[in-house]
C-alpha cells in the first residue's frame, strides 16, 4: 500500500471491508473495478447454490455448490456467515478471510445485509459500506436490463432491495453508485482514511516510545 514505515509494519492485520447494496446496484461491477485498481485488495469468493449466469466462472465469481454441498459446509463450520437470498444460499468461506487478514492484506466481502450483520458481530472493527442506486427507478431499470432474471425474480429482488436499503443504519458509509469510477474513488478514499486511523498506530507508537525511554 505504501512504503511508509508505519503503514508497512508486518504485524498489522488487514482491514475487513463489507460491501452491501441491493441487487442490481452494481456491487459486482464496482468490486471488479476496485480489484483492478487497488491490487492489494483481496476479494473473497463466496459459495452459492445459485446456478451460474452466462460468463460466470467457478472459483472466480463464486464457488458453485449443490444444496447438499452447501449444507455440509455449514455443518463443518466452514462459513464465516451464510444467508438465504431469493431462494438460494450464499456464504463466505471462513478460513480464506481469516488467513488473508492475518497476512496483513485487506479483504472485501460483497454480501447481502443479513450476512453483513452476522459479520458485524464477529468483526466489529470491519468497515461496512452500503452502495446505493441513484434512484429506485434506476435500480429497477438495471435489474430489468440485466436480462438474466424472470419477472417473478425481478419482483422478488425489488422487494429484497427495499428491505435492504431500510437497513442502511447498520452501515458506516453510504456510497451512491452513479458512476463506477466515482464510486471506486470514494471507496478508496474511505480505505485510505481507515488505514490512517489513530488506533492502528497507537501500539506501534507506544512500543517505539518504550524503546527510546529504556
Ligand atoms: P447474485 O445472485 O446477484 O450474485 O447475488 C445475490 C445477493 O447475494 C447479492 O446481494 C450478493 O451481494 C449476495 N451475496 C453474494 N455472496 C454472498 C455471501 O457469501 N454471503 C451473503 N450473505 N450474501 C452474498
Amino acid at each position: 500500500m505504501s512504503n511508509n514505515k508505519w503503514l508497512s509494519n508486518e504485524e498489522d492485520k488487514g482491514i475487513l471491508i463489507v460491501l452491501s447494496g441491493p441487487s442490481g446496484v452494481g456491487k459486482g461491477t464496482v468490486c471488479t473495478a476496485l480489484r483492478s485498481r487497488a491490487r492489494e485488495l483481496v476479494y473473497s469468493v463466496s459459495a452459492t447454490t445459485r446456478a451460474p449466469r452466462e460468463g460466470e466462472v467457478d472459483g472466480l465469481n463464486y464457488f458453485f455448490k449443490t444444496r447438499e454441498q452447501f449444507l455440509a459446509m455449514i455443518e463443518q463450520d466452514e462459513l464465516l456467515e451464510w444467508a438465504e437470498y431469493v431462494g438460494n444460499y450464499y456464504g463466505t468461506p471462513k478460513e480464506f478471510v481469516k488467513q488473508t487478514l492475518d497476512g496483513g492484506k485487506d479483504v472485501i466481502l460483497e454480501i447481502e445485509v443479513q450476512g453483513a450483520l452476522k459479520v458485524r458481530d464477529q468483526f466489529p472493527e470491519g468497515i461496512f459500506i452500503f452502495l446505493l442506486p441513484p434512484s429506485l427507478d434506476e435500480l429497477e431499470n438495471r435489474i430489468v436490463n440485466r436480462g438474466t432474471e424472470s419477472d417473478e425474480t425481478i419482483r422478488q429482488r425489488m422487494e429484497a432491495a427495499l428491505y435492504e436499503i431500510n437497513l442502511l443504519e447498520h452501515y458506516d458509509y453510504a456510497i451512491v453508485n452513479d458512476q463506477v469510477e466515482a464510486a471506486c474513488n470514494r471507496i478508496e478514499a474511505i480505505l485510505l482514511a481507515e488505514h490512517c486511523k489513530r488506533d492502528r498506530f497507537l501500539p506501534k507508537i507506544k512500543k517505539w516510545i518504550e524503546e527510546v525511554s529504556e
